[in-house]
This record gives structure tokens, C-alpha cells and sequence, in this order.
């Protein structure tokens, strides 16, 4: 289980990282996880990013959350499949038993605001 303020911690030091070598400010930073491992509240995350991103080349960026559908594993076939609530078993086999793989949150992309004059 993460929480918002860990991940946020995360994001920002990537971040900091990353954009020592871009000019311009950040407009958003898109991350994506998997919907059945964590909830996260994309709000309660922007307030935090407020908070802890408080230099001026993250001033009026924002966070972008993306949920996505957890993936299956077959543990007959070994197939890797997407899953929803109506899972019931493997599309490849029809075996009942499949594994939920769970992804940890990840940074998919950022923007910049190149139009900002410093
Ligand atoms: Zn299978």
C-alpha cells in the first residue's frame, strides 16, 4: 500500500532529476498505476505536489493520474491478460487460476511549458 504522500515524495525527487537539464517550467507530470493495487486520490496528490514542489520550475504544474486495469497471469498457460471485474478465468485456457500481477505507480511522461518567459 502506497500513500499519496510517499508517492509524491517519489515523483518530486524524479523529477528534480529530471528536469536539472530542462529549461522552461513543467506543466504536468502524467503517472500511471494499476487501479486494484492502490486507491490513490488524485486531488489529496496535487495538494501534497503543492506543498512539496515549491520551486519555480514546478510553479502551477499539476499531477495527471491515470488508472489502468490490473493484468492477469495464468498459472496454467503462463499468458498474460488484462482483467476486469468479470475475470472469471484464463481467456487463452479457460484454467479458473490466475495470479493479479500488481504494478507499483510509475512516472509515464511529463510536459513542459515552453511558452513561459523567465
Ligand atoms: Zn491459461
Amino acid at each position: 500500500m502506497i500513500t499519496e504522500e510517499t508517492l509524491v515524495k517519489q515523483i518530486y525527487q524524479v523529477m528534480k532529476h529530471q528536469l536539472a537539464h530542462e529549461k522552461g517550467r513543467l506543466r504536468k507530470v502524467m503517472i500511471h498505476y494499476d487501479s486494484s493495487a492502490d486507491s490513490i486520490d488524485p486531488e489529496k496528490l496535487n495538494r501534497l505536489w503543492k506543498e512539496i514542489a515549491v520551486e519555480p520550475i514546478f510553479e502551477s504544474s499539476h499531477i495527471e493520474v491515470h488508472s489502468e486495469a490490473p493484468g492477469g497471469c495464468c498459472l496454467l498457460c503462463n499468458q498474460e491478460f488484462e482483467l476486469d471485474a468479470t475475470t472469471a478465468c484464463c481467456p487463452f485456457c479457460h484454467c479458473e487460476q490466475f495470479k493479479i500481477i500488481h504494478e507499483p505507480p510509475v512516472i509515464e511522461t511529463y510536459e513542459m511549458d515552453e511558452t513561459v518567459t523567465p
